[in-house]
């Protein structure tokens, strides 16, 4: 292995899309690749809901609020 060699398998990853969540199933981690855009205040305005994991490369579904599971009254 040399230094350029990624921390996890690449050939591991999963496509995991369809079932939102905001950290990757494969490997836990919770930094995503995103498309995404900023309005005019510098807020994030959007994301595409299709992303990667930034460390293992899984593809997944962002989440929304909308995806929240609702709370057992
Ligand atoms: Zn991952």
């Amino acid at each position: 292995m040399d230094a350029e060699s990624p921390r996890v398998d690449e050939t591991l990853k999963l496509d995991a899309r369809g079932i939102p969540t905001a950290e990757c199933p494969n490997c836990a981690n919770r930094v995503l690749t995103i498309q995404a855009w900023f309005d005019d205040d510098y807020e994030i305005g959007g994301y595409m809901l299709d992303a990667e994991c930034a460390v293992c490369h899984t593809m997944i579904t962002t989440p929304t609020p909308l995806d929240l599971p609702m709370e057992a009254e």
